[in-house]
């Protein structure tokens, strides 16, 4: 049986989906699927072309201005910041950063990532634990939605870590396995589908993620809050008539009216807050400074 990702302790059985089977570490009772480093990567990382239907499918333009949100919350007004995006994708994300100033990095183990960066003018490596990335390169790294896909999520976060300059920071959202969809059992196939998700973080096992062996000490602080109740995602889709989206290679025209927006996105992320039960998590790490 497949031991614990995060701290190595023996596994347990919790619930069988579909083929595979999700074990819970007896130790840090962390969630994950019982499947082989090669079966991850056969469902994770083998997508190509059609991955740009499935994410103009799946990003709205709540999307796009939370990802806003980020992106100054992150940079603080700066400008020249070196970024990197784990799991680039399409490129959204880092279209806002470069809005921002900044000097901007993707990470995607698909070629289709690579067309769409050359479409908008960054560069994207291949997978961070094999590309050259010096220690103490990025400013700021980003992994929205990318580490619930992640075989070893441990080696994974010491990589992030060991690239960011100190005093760095790091953001990730990932699927809240402590929701209260899930916790009432609504909803099973969209997020708990093992091997796709391969990781199924709660606010406990996500920050202790961040505080395992030289990381405690790598990493000055860690914030890990719940957000979004996607009710609200698709009431927003509504609201800003779904499907019209931009097209690949176009940018989206800033709306003339953008308040009511602003405030159904503040809606969105602070009713997931209380209680850790949103549909989503997000940590925002800083290496240490010193060493
Ligand atoms: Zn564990």
């Amino acid at each position: 049986m497949k031991p614990c990702p995060i701290c190595n302790g023996p596994g347990a059985n919790k619930s069988r989906v579909g083929e595979h089977g999700l074990l819970q570490c007896r130790n840090c009772r962390f969630v994950y699927a019982n499947a082989t480093d090669e079966q991850i990567e056969q469902v994770n990382f083998a997508y190509d072309e059609f991955a740009e239907q499935h994410y103009r499918e799946v990003q709205s333009g709540i999307d796009f201005l939370w990802f806003g949100r980020i992106v100054a919350r992150l940079t603080q007004g700066r400008t020249g910041l070196k970024v990197l995006d784990i799991g680039c994708g399409n490129g959204v994300l880092l279209r806002q950063f470069q809005k921002q100033g900044c000097i901007c990095t993707g990470s995607d183990p698909s070629p289709w990532a690579r067309t769409c960066a050359q479409r908008y003018g960054y560069s994207v490596l291949p997978r961070i634990e094999e590309a050259d990335i010096a220690p103490g390169t990025f400013d700021i790294i980003t992994s929205t939605s990318a580490l619930e896909h992640i075989g070893r999520p441990l080696e994974h976060v010491r990589r992030i870590v060991e690239i960011l300059k100190p005093g760095g920071r790091a953001y990730f959202t990932v699927p809240n396995y402590g929701s209260l969809p899930i916790r009432l059992h609504l909803v099973k196939g969209r997020l708990v589908n093992p091997p796709g998700h391969c990781n199924y973080f709660t606010a406990g096992t996500l920050r202790n993620l961040f505080r395992q062996g030289p990381l405690a000490q790598q990493v000055a602080s860690v914030q890990v809050y719940s957000y979004g109740i996607p009710e609200i995602h698709g009431l927003y889709q509504c609201f800003t008539k779904r499907g019209v989206k931009p097209a690949p290679g176009s940018e989206s025209k800033p709306s003339q009216k953008l308040w009511p927006k602003q405030l159904l996105v503040n809606i969105y992320y602070w009713s997931g807050r209380p209680f850790g039960l949103g549909d989503k998590l997000e940590a925002t790490i800083q290496k240490s400074t010193g060493g």
